[in-house]
């Protein structure tokens, strides 16, 4: 964290995100550093000295989002004409200082790979005098660029944002049951859809001591299950340098869980790191994605739970498959995007594999996992989308069996290929209609998946009182744990809701003191995303 910040005079933020979940915990660690500078968090924007939109370019009715609360702030800034308005993450580093001219009330731009500027930003504003602000060359910016690529070998030690991750509070007051740690930032793929590789840049990879040692860290704060993060998670690599033996020789080494026995598909670098080919080779000691669960789910025993998003099938290899069957924490779970069902498109969108090999790639899962639940993502109308494709992504979900799959319409989103090469050719009431059809699908889908656990007992994380609840209770949809003590009032029990280790939704009755910890349930009904049950027994032991 920058010491030469002064102590601010402004206190009091208000912080929104939107987007992925990378986004959270950008937002999770910009509080972080800025709470520990002097700023205070605030739930509503009108009483905030300082508003922080952290924006996602991925779709654009979040965009949308972003501009109307942008318009709402540069009314009130009529009023108040000091408050402070920036926006961070991806709009901000894909637009640029492009968007000062059309929002002047903006006051400064970071991109999601600067983020360990913003408290320097954000002081840069305030001691600049009022009148002055909003002109262009006044706006405070830090952005990547879109043409600076940092390098997937740079020692993510040595990167200045590595700091903004190790600089995460483990204050019990800061510390959940369940935590985000970041692994990889960026992503290398282009798929031709996608603006996230220019958004946040090329794949770089946390040194794993790090990673560990954050894991390690949260547990002991409190933390139960942790989430890592990553665009393609599963393709983390970290590449330790060519080690040398004492006479100066270089000495071979490979990645420590398992060594692959390859796959024409899936192949990870746990096991070209151990080929003749592949990056990795000539003695470069690697730690694979593969080594990284192993180590965390090993080392930090007291964990109870380890997921981990986004994965990307065409890297997921079976030396991942067998550190995960032989690690009863680490979570049965897995968010495997497959985009498409028809090759044809999947070549269009760039995503390097067959509909074939997607489902090999499932069918060896589901042999060394059979208690796995899966996720998707598809999107529909993708530019030269024929009904024939549209009809085997439809196939694609009833083969796959997602316990649910996110279904998105095709936007062109600026900068991208697909926007610059292809035309948006499947007009919107088409898109509409097969997004309705293969939510309907998914639906039949889903519930069939989970009528599988009715009178089973499964393992309840719990996250929060149910939506219902807090409307009942009328703390509405916000209410905070904050505020739930302000207010005083703690029923003895209430609806709550929380995951299975597949990531199932499960609501059930408790006490609001679960929230946090681990609870056996008995399920009684099954709805196409939710499941319903009560607290199971004791099993009698004799
Ligand atoms: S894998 Fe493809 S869709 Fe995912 S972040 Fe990278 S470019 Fe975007």
């Amino acid at each position: 964290m920058p010491t030469s910040v002064r102590q601010p005079d402004v206190r009091r933020v208000y912080l929104e995100t939107f987007g992925c979940q990378m986004n959270v915990l950008d937002s999770q660690l910009v509080s972080s550093q800025l709470r520990a500078m002097g700023y205070q968090f605030v739930d509503d924007w009108k009483i905030a000295d300082v508003v922080l939109y952290n924006t996602c370019s991925v779709r654009e009715h979040a965009e949308q989002k972003v501009w109307s609360r942008v318009g709402e702030v540069g009314q009130h800034k009529k009023q108040r004409p000091d408050l402070v308005l920036g926006l961070i993450g991806c709009m901000a580093e894909r637009d640029g200082v492009g968007m000062i001219r059309r929002y002047p009330q903006i006051d400064l731009l970071c991109g999601p790979g600067e983020l360990d500027k913003l408290p320097m930003l954000i002081d840069n504003v305030v001691k600049t005098d009022v009148p002055f602000r909003g002109r262009p060359s006044q706006v405070q910016t830090a952005l990547q660029g879109n043409t600076h690529r940092r390098s997937a070998t740079l020692a993510a030690a040595e990167d200045q944002l590595e700091l903004l991750d190790l600089s995460r509070s483990f204050s019990p007051d800061e510390v959940s049951g369940a935590a985000y740690v970041r692994i990889t930032r960026g992503c290398n793929k282009f798929c031709t859809y996608c603006v996230v590789p220019f958004t946040r840049g090329a794949e770089v990879h946390r040194p794993p001591d790090h990673i560990v040692d954050e894991c390690r860290r949260l547990v002991e704060a409190g933390t139960q299950e942790i989430t890592l993060l990553g665009q393609t998670v599963n393709h983390y690599h970290y590449d330790h340098g060519a080690a040398v033996t004492v006479d100066g020789m270089q000495q071979p080494q490979v990645g420590a869980a398992v060594k692959n026995k390859g796959n024409s598909f899936g192949i990870t670098l746990g096991a070209v790191a151990d080929s003749a080919f592949g990056r990795g080779a000539a003695g470069r000691r690697i730690t694979s994605f593969a080594d990284l669960l192993a180590r965390i789910h090993d080392e930090v025993p007291d964990l109870q739970r380890l997921r981990f998003v986004t994965s990307f099938p065409r890297d997921f290899g079976d030396d991942i498959l067998q550190v995960m069957a032989e690690r009863p924490r680490i979570c049965r779970y897995l968010h495997l995007p497959a985009q498409s069902g028809s090759n044809r498109v999947l070549e269009r969108m760039n995503r390097g594999y067959t509909v074939e090999q997607y489902l090999e790639l499932i069918d060896r899962i589901r042999a060394s996992l059979p208690e796995v639940t899966l996720a998707g993502d598809v999107i529909c109308g993708f530019p030269t989308e024929t009904e024939v494709d549209h009809q085997a992504t439809c196939r694609l979900l009833e083969r796959v069996r997602y316990k649910n799959c996110f279904v998105f319409k095709y936007s062109p989103r600026p900068g991208t290929t697909a926007a610059q090469r292809f035309t948006d050719d499947v007009p919107d009431e088409v898109k509409r209609r097969r997004n309705n059809e293969l939510l309907a699908v998914q639906s039949r889908v889903s519930q069939s998946v989970h009528n599988e656990y009715v009178g089973k007992r499964v393992r309840v994380f719990v996250e929060s009182i149910s939506q219902r609840a807090r409307k009942e209770q009328q703390w509405g949809d916000g209410a905070t744990e904050f505020q739930r003590v302000e207010l005083g009032w703690e029923p003895p029990t209430t609806q709550l809701t929380g995951r299975t280790d597949g990531d199932l939704i499960v609501i059930f009755e408790g006490s609001p003191s679960w929230i946090g910890s681990i609870h056996e349930v008995l399920v009684e009904r099954a709805a196409p995303l939710t499941l319903f049950g009560r607290l199971a027994e004791p099993v009698a032991t004799v």
